[in-house]
């Protein structure tokens, strides 16, 4: 038995090292793609349930990686995370959605706001807000056009300081919005506490809305407890008619998956708006 727990022992220490290295190689791979530009920003759009427009879309970034191909966020955000390199990646792909939703504008295009998701390290940087602030000048891209997006666990993890940038970000006329809603540790009561604007409901009370009576029930609380604090709600992974019907019922205001359309290339999301 000492034998055999001598040489687990070793596997793990082997597989951790291996770990390790990948993970230094990818760090070091990460860092390079920022630079080398195969950073890329696909975006999903939102279409209100109302009057059947795409009013929003989520800006959702892509590592278009030399050998692996298109790399999903999950692979590497927390990563970016870790090392810090969520604030180079972070601004890159605010600067680059506002940039986009600009043109769009310009060129004639149906206005649509943009949607960009936040690190809580993006919002404990000291200058997030005048980063803000001068990305919006330096494309020209009216605050009124950029939403940005936070989870619970985010804002709950500094309390004070999240409350205090939003507030500095909504009074610029910037749109926020929580993100996953529903999947963090908090009571309702804390959404009254922060200024924010919309209520993503998070995709797993969603798949499952037509077989599970506990999700529809939940869906409908939340959307009439966000409505009660004059909240706009968008659900997040809609798939089916069935979903979108039970929303529209329930006066969601908006939805986002792949029913509506699969997060795309600008390209392909103009050809969308046009
Ligand atoms: P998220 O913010 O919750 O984004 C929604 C995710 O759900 C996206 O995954 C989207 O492709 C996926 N999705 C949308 N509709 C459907 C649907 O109908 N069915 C299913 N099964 N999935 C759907 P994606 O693009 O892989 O992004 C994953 C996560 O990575 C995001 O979750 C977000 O937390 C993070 N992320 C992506 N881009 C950024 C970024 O620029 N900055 C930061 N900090 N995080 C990002
Ligand atoms: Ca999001
Ligand atoms: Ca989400
Ligand atoms: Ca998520």
């Amino acid at each position: 038995a000492k034998h055999l727990g001598g040489n687990t022992l070793q596997f793990f220490t082997e597989r951790a090292q291996r770990a390790t290295i990948d993970y230094l190689q990818m760090e070091n791979q990460l860092r390079k793609a920022l630079v080398e530009g195969q950073l890329e920003v696909f975006y999903q759009p939102r279409l209100t349930l109302l009057d059947d427009r795409l009013e929003a879309a989520e800006a959702l970034v892509r590592w278009r990686h030399p050998q692996q191909g298109l790399v999903a966020p999950a692979q590497f955000i927390p990563l970016a995370e870790e090392t810090g390199l969520i604030i180079p990646l972070g601004e890159f792909v605010l600067r680059e959605a506002c940039r986009q939703a600009r043109e769009w504008q310009r060129s004639g295009l149906a206005d649509i706001r943009i949607s960009v998701n936040l690190s809580v390290k993006q919002l404990r940087q000291g200058n997030f807000v005048s980063l803000v602030r001068q990305v919006l000048e330096e494309t020209g891209l009216p605050a009124s056009m950029l939403e940005l997006e936070l989870t619970e666990s985010q804002l709950l993890d500094d309390i004070d300081n999240a409350i205090n940038i939003s507030r500095q970000l909504r009074a610029l006329g910037i749109k926020l919005a929580i993100d996953d809603f529903g999947t963090g540790y908090s009571s309702l009561s804390y959404l009254k506490r922060f200024p924010v604007d919309y209520v993503k409901i998070d995709r797993t009370f969603i798949c499952e809305l037509e077989h599970s009576a506990e999700d529809a029930a939940i869906v409908r609380a939340i959307i009439a407890m966000a409505h009660n604090l004059e909240l706009q709600v968008v659900a997040e992974g809609v798939e089916t008619q069935a979903q979108m019907d039970f929303l529209k019922d329930q006066r969601c205001d908006e939805i986002q998956g792949y029913l509506v359309s699969r997060p795309v290339p600008a390209v392909q999301l103009a050809e969308l708006l046009g």
